[in-house]
């Protein structure tokens, strides 16, 4: 039994360095032969101090090889669903299934923006550059006035509630209605992108979507302190997040 499950491991392993040929990983190199004082040869695994093979420790070698190297360190925000924060990931790493990069590996004939059909989707584009983008980020900012500058890329996007230093739940309901325009854009984009125009939603909507859904995630995971109230939310957001501290 000891036997078979011992050839099963290795039988798994084995088949390791063909798919991480595509990464330019060359797994059997880790491997490292040395003499034990007793005579006998030994392999240990050069990646984990302990000279053991790990999943964790190959996985973290070929993450810090081949996901891009930024200042791009996403922050949990507790405010706001998981799947929010993962896009924010995605966005900050410039890893969205944008047109541009489908273009790129040919996935696409085009890589036009699909909101606008104007300039090329990047990343930025679709959250910063994109006139559709501009119009509701403006929108967003006249209801939440904390939102002034706009930002020309989409790490300044990320980074708005540094100019709140030191107000640590503001800070996190800032960046959880910064969050809430990221969903609601891309949202926005993935219908016009894979539905007809009649089931996309009007872009008028998308300022009114960020102030619903930013509303119903914060209140959904305030666990200390008064909930938000709707229409004093509507109407003057950030006396009412002040009168709630
Ligand atoms: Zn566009």
């Amino acid at each position: 039994m000891a036997v078979r499950r011992r050839s099963s491991c290795w039988g798994s392993i084995a088949c390791l360095p063909p798919v991480l040929e595509k990464d330019q990983v060359s797994f059997l190199t880790f491997f490292q032969n040395s003499l034990n004082p007793d005579g006998s040869y030994k392999w240990s695994w050069s990646l984990d101090h302990s000279g053991v093979y790990t999943v964790s420790s190959l996985q973290k070698y070929i993450d810090n090889r081949t996901l891009p190297r930024s200042d791009a360190v996403w922050n949990w925000n507790p405010l706001v669903p998981g799947k929010v924060n993962i896009l924010a990931w995605r966005t900050s790493h410039k890893r969205l299934p944008c047109m541009e990069n489908l273009y790129k590996i040919g996935i696409s004939s085009s890589d036009l923006c699909q909101m606008c059909h104007e300039a090329t989707e990047s990343v930025d584009h679709i959250f910063v550059g994109c006139p559709i983008s501009k119009e509701a980020w403006a929108q967003v900012c006249n209801w939440w006035r904390l939102l002034g500058n706009y930002p020309s890329n989409c790490m300044e996007l990320l980074k708005c509630k540094e100019s709140l230093g030191g107000h640590n739940r503001l800070e996190r309901i800032h960046e959880a209605i910064m969050l809430g325009f990221l969903w609601v854009i891309w949202r926005y984009r993935n219908n016009k992108s894979h539905r007809s125009n009649q089931t996309t939603g009007s872009k008028f909507t998308l300022p009114f979507e960020v102030q619903s859904l930013s509303y119903l995630w914060i209140n959904a995971r305030i666990r200390k302190g008064r909930k938000l109230r709707w229409l004093e939310w509507c109407c003057d957001p950030i006396l009412e997040c002040y009168g709630r501290m």
